[in-house]
């Protein structure tokens, strides 16, 4: 089976690993904090906090931003569970803004025209957390023009989007939200096994992030409530969970780490190689706009409605003959769990039209030329 993603491990990331299982720490030790500096480092961040998922890292995201009951937040309905969902564990609800039909992303004009109807009925989202999808990032000016305006803040999922820039920004630099979120799960540009990181500019909510992954306990004086009892002594001055990374996870990602540009790269030039050689099929190919740059985490086509064949045919002949097609994603609002808050068919047409038609191709960084061949003539088979 040719995948539509995978993690390519080398034997210094495997060496990497071994080295600290053989030292004095297996679970969050000396690795991490470095793991932590690193990706900062590579995208231009201040704060780094890592976590043992993207998940969880938008949890804490969330609960350190002060969302809870009575908060709604606001996301993309093209996304993973995972976005909304964290909104959710803090005790608040969830809404969402339809996608632009180019780029899949939030469109900030409907953001801005759902804002305007919020703010007359006073129901404005505390937070908005966009997806960069595929890895291709959101219109970041324009949203945190509105969050100035309207007073919200901003958590970016950039689970598919470490390595990928915005205008001369790279994305993790924080420079329009609060909070940044990477994910290191194997499907993903990078990998830990499982992982995640949250970036900020802002010490306080960092802190406030390393104490929510650790039991919302602490050994700093000035963050306790008592007196300190003697050099044992910690305080638990809020619930907090263990969301800790290990230090085998975090030395996966260090050693991974030093091949993101090169993969990243890598991707490109696999996608222009679909780019030209699906160009006569009919399929929508996906759009790279020229001001940013993406770290290609998917390659989406959508299946024409002129098409020999739909969708749902061309997924099956894929997976028939070997190959891991697969669809991002399921709208969110039309899932059972979210469609009890009231969301039904037709609240976001554009996403719901995109779901019709997409379907993803293989591609990450190992994908070999041949392999990418075998698809290309297995679509030409199907379509031409
Ligand atoms: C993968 C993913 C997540 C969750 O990542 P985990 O590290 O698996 O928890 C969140 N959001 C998006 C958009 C994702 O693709």
């Amino acid at each position: 089976m040719i995948p539509y993603g995978r993690q390519s491990v080398s034997d210094d990331d495997i060496a990497a690993v071994t080295d600290v299982l053989r030292s004095d720490f297996l679970t969050q030790g000396p690795v991490v904090p470095r793991f932590e500096a690193a990706v900062a480092r590579a995208c231009g961040g201040v704060h780094a906090v890592a976590v043992n998922s993207a998940t969880s890292a938008l949890h804490i995201a969330c609960l350190a931003l002060g969302i809870g009951p009575g908060d709604t937040v606001w996301t993309s309905p093209n996304t993973f569970l995972a976005s909304a969902n964290c909104a959710r564990y803090c005790g608040a609800a969830v809404d969402f803004v339809d996608i632009d039909a180019d780029t899949f992303n939030m469109c900030a004009h409907a953001l801005a025209i759902k804002l305007a109807a919020a703010e007359r009925n006073g129901r404005l989202p505390k937070a908005v957390i966009p997806v960069h999808f595929g890895g291709q990032p959101c219109d970041m000016a324009a949203i945190h023009g509105l969050a100035l305006r309207y007073g919200f803040r901003i958590i970016e999922d950039a689970s598919h989007a470490i390595g990928a820039r915005y205008e001369d920004t790279r994305i993790g630099d924080c420079r329009y939200s609060d909070i940044v979120v990477f994910s290191f799960h194997p499907v993903k540009i990078i990998t830990s096994a499982e992982g995640g990181m949250a970036l900020t500019k802002d010490g306080a909510l960092a802190r406030h992030m390393c104490r929510l992954r650790s039991h919302g306990m602490t050994r700093e004086s000035d963050e306790m409530t008592g007196i300190s009892h003697g050099p044992w002594y910690y305080e638990q001055v809020e619930l907090g969970y263990n969301y800790r990374l290990t230090d085998m996870q975090a030395a996966l990602g260090l050693s991974q780490l030093t091949r993101l540009d090169e993969w990243v790269r890598r991707r490109h030039e696999l996608a222009d190689r679909y780019d030209t050689l699906l160009a006569e099929l009919p399929l929508d190919l996906p759009v790279r706009r020229s001001d940013r740059y993406s770290a290609l985490h998917l390659y989406v086509v959508r299946v024409r409605d002129e098409a020999p064949i739909d969708r749902a045919a061309l997924f099956s002949r894929l997976r028939d003959a070997g190959v891991g097609a697969n669809v991002h994603y399921v709208p969110v609002h039309l899932q059972p769990d979210y469609r009890r808050f009231g969301f039904a068919p037709g609240d976001f047409p554009v996403s719901e039209a995109y779901y019709r038609q997409a379907i993803t191709l293989p591609l990450y960084a190992a994908l070999d030329e041949a392999d990418q061949d075998r698809v290309v003539s297995l679509l030409k088979a199907a379509l031409a």
